[in-house]
Parts: C-alpha cells; structure tokens; sequence
C-alpha cells in the first residue's frame, strides 16, 4: 500500500503526553514520547504515559525516536518506549542532555544510542529524510521536523510560537520553512495549543518591563516561581537580578538541574558570582536577594508550597516578601493554585500573577502565528496536533475562515488511536483503536496495569466487602457462620441486621449448591462472590468489590 500512515498515541484531544507514529511501507518513526499528568488524578495517579503495547503491531517496522524539544509532555515517557523497543534517539543537544538525567534515574543510560543534531541539518533514517527547523518555544534548542517521505513532506511543528525577539537563540527559521514550503508540503501537523487565542503570541521579551517594575519596587525578598524549563525567563530574571544588585538563589531539583545542564551547555548566561546557595542567602539583606523556585502550579512538593505551608530547608514565606508566579494554569491545576495562593497570603506575601501584570507569556502559536505558519509551508493538508479537542476544533475553524484555500477537505481532525492515511490525493482515517492511557505510580515509576485503576475506582465508588467462608476438609460442610466485613460501603443499616441477612444469604446460597460445585474451589469462591453481589445490589443498590476467602479446618 503506498500511502503514509499518520497514527497518533497521545496528545490530541488532551493535554500532555505527546506521541505519534509515522508509517511508510514497513518503517515507522516516533515523533516525542511524552508524559501526561491527568487531570483528575484517578486514584492515586499522578502520571499517565501513551499505551506503547500499542505499538507492538509494528515492532518490525520502527526505526527511530526524534524528540522535537525537552518539555516532559514531550520526552518524559522516553525511559518507558525505549524498555520496550530500543531504538536510536536523535534530537538537540540540550534535549538530549535533559533525556539523558531521566534516562540515568532509570540506569538505562548504557543501552541508548542517542544521536546529536542540530537546527537545519537533514539526515536519512530509511525512506525517511528529515530535515530540523528551528523553532522557537518557552524553551531553547526546538526543533519544528519535515519529514520528507517518498510520497511527499509533513511538516510536524512540534511546540512553537512564531518569536521575533526571543531572549535566547533565533527567531523561528522562517525562512527554511518557506524553501521547504516551495518544493511542497503534503500536510502540516500544527500545534492547537493556543489556537483559541486571537492575535500573536507577545515575544519571551515582553515581560522584561513588569519585571523591572516589580525589582524596582520590591524592598523585600523576591520569590520568583515558574516552570524549570522556561530558560527565557530564567535568562530575563538573571539578568534584572544582576542589574539591581540581587543575587540569585535556586531552589527545587528540576530548577537546579536545568540551569545546570543550561550553564554548561552556555545557554545560560549567568554574570560571575551572582548564584549564591541557600545558606549564603541567609545572611544577605532582604532587597539583595531572590530566590527562583519550582512549584508555580501548587505542587505539593515543590518548593514553593513548602515555604508557604512549613518550611523548605529552614526557609519560609514572610510579610514583606513579593512572590511573582510566572506561569500560566496548567488545565487541572487551578484548584492547588488557589490553595497555594491562599497560603501565601496568610503569610503576608504580596503576590503578583500573570492576571495582574505581564509576568508570564505563552510558548505556544496564537491564531495569527498559526496563520503565518501554513502561509510560509502551504501545505495541501493541515492536521490539528497538540491540544484538546475544542483547541483543534477552534485551530480548524480559524484556517477555515482567514487563510486561502483551506476547508473542511482539506484541515483533518484526527484523535489518538486513529490511523490517518495520507498521499496527494486523500487524507482520511481509515481505523481506530481504542487506547487506553498508561499509569505510572510516582514513588516506584513502575507501570500500573488499568485493571489495577479500575479496580481502585470501584473501591473508591462502592467500597469494600469482604466475605470468608470455613469448609471442613472432608465433608466439605460448613464450619460456623461465615464472616461478612465491610469497608466504606455506604447505606448500611445495622439496627436492620444487615450483617445477619448478608451472612444468612451466603448459607442460603450454599445450601442451593450442588456438591461438586462445592469441591471445585475456584467455582465455589466465584459463585459465592456472584451470590452476595446480588444480595448486596438488591438490598443497597450499590456495587461493592467483593472478596471472598475460603479456608479448609
Ligand atoms: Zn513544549
């Protein structure tokens, strides 16, 4: 069949946990393995990460991991793709060197070819020939692919705003785009995540005037909360950190690593003697310090909440300290950052957030970058990627009505798990899969089979019993009455007998049974489970996980 296969894991229709497939004859490339984080963190999960198993259809066929930029949405699944089929991975520098910290926590370093490529170099892997665009991002080193195929070019954007002035590094590579868009696109797949936004996206640059205002302002300590990875904003901080006199603190793991892994790569700028650790920061003036911290989403154990709620290694919020939280909501996020909020001015923080001055800006493409970018590419197709249902929807409309050429024929609105084939002349969804997401328990980053969730969620809804029942050896009779136990089940009326009536059920049900159902274990275990359902649904119309033990005396 010579047609090229679009087949997305994860990422579209929700936010996170970017994955997709791209098929050729019989090889197939992966384009990001990233993480989610679920929005209504289901029984205990905080984690979930694209269901790879699905990929084993292909095993034969796959050949390579390209990694657009370092985001966790983006590379946080690599350890666990990469366990189940190792394959080389190729991206930039620093995303490499982010990959490679979450591949040494794994110790999975060893057996991983990574392969280091840079803004506009092409290589081939097979059929394929990719070449890198740079792209411009909240992060440094991103890269948007075209993806050259014998049947034509995709171009995957992967995160991008359309930046002018970005702190670090260039603006967005327009100009390859725009060669790469004169020998043909066969279809863009455009990042949704801000296509209900009007207008562009403001330049990294564009929050350095609230920032001055804030540190010429502030006479206390400055507490500076945003994503670890939002190394423009970082550079903007050092910076108007130095120009004032204040040295710089960082606090959490994840700000530690990047700014780290940022310095050596010379990424970051930082001027001689300006980082100070925490116990030298103790003993500078209130106005000579800030402190730039994780946990801008209320995390609960991040830095930040730490000095709001007790204290992160003997340091707390306090009257007189300004705390700026430079970073959008993540949707899912806007309940702990109200608590966190809370918090903070119960310690007499002054607080100052995106709603009130432009302390934070987007990574991501509004409509009019949006526009921009399919004008530059012209692509026969366009393919909604990243974002939740609505935002695809929304980036589909907005084409519709203010580019040229594009309509319902030819803008694509495809899910996770569809397969979406493509050449010059169609582009449809030929099959879809259900997909279930993956979990990760945080503590152990071990996989959680969906059982296992399904299984706490009815445990959470209808609580548990647990029913034992004692058979003699040989005659197989009953021994005693049998033990009945509930846990969190609801509508329980004690002063009823329930208790009596669930146990008398049980010996009712096993005097109806026939001998030999009783010598086979399993069936009996079964069966009686199944009888005392009925009782229990009958009698309190709920739905309990049951348990049942037998015990031979
Ligand atoms: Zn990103």
């Amino acid at each position: 069949m010579n047609k090229i296969e679009i087949i997305p894991l994860g990422g579209i229709g929700e936010f996170g946990m970017n994955c997709m497939g791209i098929r050729y004859r019989d090889e197939m490339i992966v384009v990001d393995a990233g993480m989610g984080f679920p929005e209504e963190t289901p029984y205990g999960v905080d984690i979930s990460i694209p269901n790879f198993d699905f990929l084993e259809e292909y095993r034969e066929d796959l050949t390579a991991i390209i990694l657009t930029h370092g985001h966790e949405d983006h590379v946080g699944a690599l350890a666990y793709i990469l366990k189940k089929y190792n394959l080389p991975v190729y991206s930039s520098r620093f995303t490499l060197a982010l990959a490679e910290k979450r591949l040494e926590e794994f110790r999975m370093l060893d057996d991983v070819l990574m392969h280091r490529v840079e803004a506009g170099q092409s290589i081939e892997i097979g059929s394929f020939r990719i070449e890198f665009i740079h792209a411009s991002h909240s992060l440094v080193e991103c890269f948007s692919l075209a993806i050259h195929t014998p049947l034509g070019t995709l171009i995957h954007t992967g995160d991008y705003k359309i930046d002018d002035t970005p702190v670090i590094g260039k603006p967005y590579d327009l100009e390859m785009l725009r060669r790469i868009g004169d020998d043909g696109v066969l279809a863009l797949l455009c990042d949704s995540t801000n296509a209900t936004v009007p207008g562009r996206t403001p330049s990294e640059r564009a929050v350095i005037p609230a920032f001055e205002e804030i540190f010429e302002q502030a006479e206390g300590r400055l507490i500076v909360a945003t994503f670890s990875s939002s190394l423009h904003r970082l550079q903007i901080v050092i910076d108007i950190a130095h120009q004032f006199g204040r040295k710089i603190c960082v606090l959490g793991r994840s700000m530690q690593k990047n700014v780290e892994v940022a310095e050596e790569q010379g990424l970051l700028k930082i001027p001689y003697d300006t980082l100070v650790d925490i116990g030298a920061s103790r003993s500078l003036d209130e106005d000579e310090i800030v402190y730039l911290v994780t946990g801008s989403q209320g995390e609960s154990r991040a830095a930040l909440w730490n000095m709001a709620t007790s204290t992160y290694k003997g340091l707390e919020v306090e009257k007189g300290d300004t705390v700026v939280l430079s970073a959008r909501i993540i949707p899912g996020n806007e309940k702990s950052i109200s608590r966190l909020i809370g918090h903070l001015y119960k310690r007499g923080a002054n607080i100052i957030e995106e709603k009130r001055r432009l302390v934070h800006v987007s990574g991501h493409a509004s409509q009019e970058d949006i526009k921009i970018m399919v004008e530059t590419s012209r692509p026969k197709y366009v393919v909604p990627i990243h974002g939740e249902y609505r935002m695809l929807f929304r980036q589909k409309e907005f084409i519709k009505n203010h580019v040229a050429g594009y309509d319902d024929d030819n803008i694509i609105l495809i899910e996770n798990g569809d397969v979406l084939e493509i050449d010059e002349f169609a582009a449809k969804v030929v099959d879809k899969h259900e997909l279930h997401k993956t979990f990760i328990d945080e503590e152990s980053l071990g996989e959680i089979e969906y059982d296992v969730i399904r299984e706490r969620k009815k445990l959470a809804y209808g609580g548990a019993i647990s029913l034992v029942v004692t058979v003699e050896k040989g005659t197989h009779e009953l021994v005693g009455e049998p033990q009945v136990t509930f846990q969190g089940v609801a509508h329980i009326d004690e002063t009823n007998g329930f208790s009596e009536h669930a146990r008398k059920a049980v010996v009712d049900a096993i005097g109806d049974m026939k001998r030999e159902h009783i010598l086979d274990r399993s069936f009996f275990k079964e069966n009686l489970r199944i009888q005392l359902k009925r009782f229990v649904q009958k009698e309190l119309g709920t739905k309990p996980v049951i348990v049942t033990t037998i015990v031979e005396v």
